[in-house]
């Protein structure tokens, strides 16, 4: 057990927080006793996710795009900045959407963080660093993107993210940081995101082939959610303003995370294979020196630990 750092916040504000990693993060905060107002437009998440954070003292749930201005309450002392769609299949869909939300959205986001003199935190991500010509990514590697192909709309709206969050910090002095996440599994994935992980659980769980892109030989490193938001909130806790990775250095191929979930579900799905989408990474691992030199963390959850969860965790979905 690794012990990363942590801070009692007031209250905190969660962009993004009726989505997959924003309300696990919403439930930890409010587990150490911090107000939470979530901020949510729905677009890509669910009130679902939030449905037992509802009536708990201190919660409060405003729905509204952060593209526009919105209502954070009083005392705040924390700005999360998660909102953003997030699986290709999503920002693919809403492609506008996506690069105003990391535009306008992180600078309404970075405005509230200077009107309440709080800690911002921006939710950036390992596609910053595109299809990497560096292998595992460590902070200081520039990245490979296409500014132009169909994942750019994503990869770009995050590396202006990260530009003006940097600028807003040296200009006006608001207290910044900002997470590079690597992907992150578990519980509350929707089935039809498009990610692999959840494709796989449910494709495994109903006996259909696992559709693996490619040849399979392509790699991510994932990580369970409960890792990451424990990395976020050490992050947060820090006065570090990064960029710093938090992912688990773990790597496996996709036709190898295939074989692993047919084997954690006991399905008798087979593979078969379709073609890899434009631009797809060949290859992706976090080097993460910096978070474990400065946050004190590291990864606790195992894959083949944290995957037989989320197998669980869909199975009892399925059967409610
Ligand atoms: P998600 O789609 O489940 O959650 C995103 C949330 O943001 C949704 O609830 C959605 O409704 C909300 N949202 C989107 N645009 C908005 C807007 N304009 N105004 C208000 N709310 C808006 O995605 P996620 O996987 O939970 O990702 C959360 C954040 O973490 C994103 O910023 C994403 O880029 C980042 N991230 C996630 C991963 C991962 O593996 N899950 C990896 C890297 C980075």
């Amino acid at each position: 057990m690794n012990a990363a750092l942590s801070r009692n916040w007031k209250h905190a504000v969660v962009t993004g927080g009726a989505g997959f990693v924003g309300s696990h993060l919403c439930t930890a905060l409010l587990g150490q006793g911090t107000a939470v107002t979530c901020v949510d437009d729905l677009s890509t998440g669910a009130h679902e996710n939030v449905a037992h954070l509802r009536g708990m003292p201190g919660f409060r749930f405003v729905e509204a795009d952060v593209t526009e201005s919105f209502e954070t309450g009083r005392d705040v002392d924390l700005v999360l900045h998660f909102a953003s769609p997030a699986s290709p299949a999503d920002y693919l869909r809403l492609p506008l959407h996506t690069l105003d939300t990391g535009s306008l959205g992180t600078r309404n986001a970075l405005l509230a963080a200077r009107a309440a003199g709080a800690r911002f935190v921006l939710a950036s991500t390992s596609e910053v660093y595109g299809d990497p010509l560096e292998h595992p990514q460590s902070e200081d590697y520039w990245g490979n993107v296409n500014p132009v192909g169909p994942r750019s709309v994503y990869d770009e709206a995050k590396r202006f993210g990260e530009a003006m969050t940097t600028a807003e910090a040296g200009t006006h002095g608001t207290d910044t940081g900002i997470v590079r996440l690597f992907n992150t599994y578990g519980p509350r994935m929707r089935g039809h995101d498009g990610r692999a992980v959840p494709t796989f659980i449910r494709q495994a769980l109903a006996g259909e082939p696992l559709t693996v892109t490619g040849d399979g030989r392509q790699t991510r490193s994932l990580c369970h959610v409960d890792d990451t938001v424990r990395g976020i909130l050490a992050a947060a806790a820090s006065d570090l303003r990064g960029p710093v990775n938090i992912g688990n250095p773990a790597e496996i191929t996709m036709l190898g995370l295939a074989h692993l979930i047919i084997e954690l579900t006991g399905s008798r799905s087979g593979v078969r294979y379709i073609e890899r989408p434009t631009d797809d990474p060949a290859v992706r691992c976090p080097d993460i020196t910096m978070a474990r030199g400065k946050l004190q963390w590291e990864p606790e959850v195992a894959p083949r630990d944290g995957l037989a969860r989320t197998v669980d965790w869909f199975r009892r979905r399925q059967a409610a």
